[in-house]
């Protein structure tokens, strides 16, 4: 199962995946992941994105395509793989065709999740994740049994710089500028499913179960 999820930053991507995981078990490749273990070591590749990433800016598609390409490589995503966060631009979704065609595969479905703009601020200024797990809680919608700490494993839990207000906002336009141009292209080849991501997360995650389903009897 080879699936792309789309939506604006705080549309539930990374809290779906880890639903998504638990059933289908396929590797969860979210590009924001990646480039934040990077910036944590210090890597090249990290020092290259986090300019880009602390003004909320999209990090250039040659690095981004390279960083997939080499991801896709590897062995455990031959039987499929759950793209979290990429494509975000037009060029490397034509590079991930391209991938996948040179493979004989294709991406069966990008599933896109959408919620309002207001909501999606108060979705990204609340969140906070396990600096040591990377379980995501929020604040008010989603708040850890005890403030400040991981339930899942005790580690501490801190807030994405990139989430403070200003940057959120900045990275909605780089969205809509950049990235909403690319439902048009998924929906031209037949694969867009879109749901309602504003509702109870297991509630959304009933509509991707449906899509995925269907999936797997097209097949
Ligand atoms: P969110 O989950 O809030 O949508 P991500 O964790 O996916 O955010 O991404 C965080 C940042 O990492 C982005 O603002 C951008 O700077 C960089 N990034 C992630 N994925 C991509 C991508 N596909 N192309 C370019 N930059 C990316
Ligand atoms: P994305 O990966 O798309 O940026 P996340 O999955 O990290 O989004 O979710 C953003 C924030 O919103 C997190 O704090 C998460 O706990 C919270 N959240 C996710 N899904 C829902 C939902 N359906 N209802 C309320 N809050 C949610
Ligand atoms: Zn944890």
């Amino acid at each position: 199962m080879n699936l792309i999820l789309m939506g604006p930053p705080g549309a539930g991507k990374g809290t779906q995946a880890e639903l998504i995981k638990a059933s289908y078990p396929v590797p969860h490749i979210s590009t924001g992941d990646m480039f934040r273990d990077a910036v944590q070591e210090g890597t090249e590749l990290g020092l290259k994105a986090k300019s880009y990433m602390d003004k909320g800016q999209l990090v250039p598609d040659e690095v981004t395509i390279g960083i997939v390409e080499e991801r896709l490589a590897q062995p455990d995503c031959k039987e499929g793989f759950l793209l979290d966060g990429f494509p975000r631009t037009t060029a490397q979704a034509e590079a991930l065709d391209e991938v996948m065609s040179k493979q004989q595969r294709r991406i069966e479905a990008a599933i896109n999740i959408s919620v309002p703009e207001e909501v999606l601020i108060q979705r990204t200024t609340g969140r906070v994740s396990c600096t040591r797990c990377k379980s995501v809680y929020h604040v008010v919608f989603n708040p850890p049994q005890q403030s400040g700490i991981c339930d899942k494993c005790g580690g501490e839990l801190i807030q994405r710089s990139d989430d403070e207000e200003e940057t959120a906002r900045k990275r909605l336009q780089v969205y809509q500028q950049q990235t909403s141009p690319l439902l048009d292209y998924y929906e031209e080849h037949g694969i867009l499913h879109n749901i309602d991501g504003n509702r109870d997360a297991m509630q959304v995650f009933a509509d991707i179960q449906e899509v995925l389903a269907s999936i797997g009897k097209s097949q």
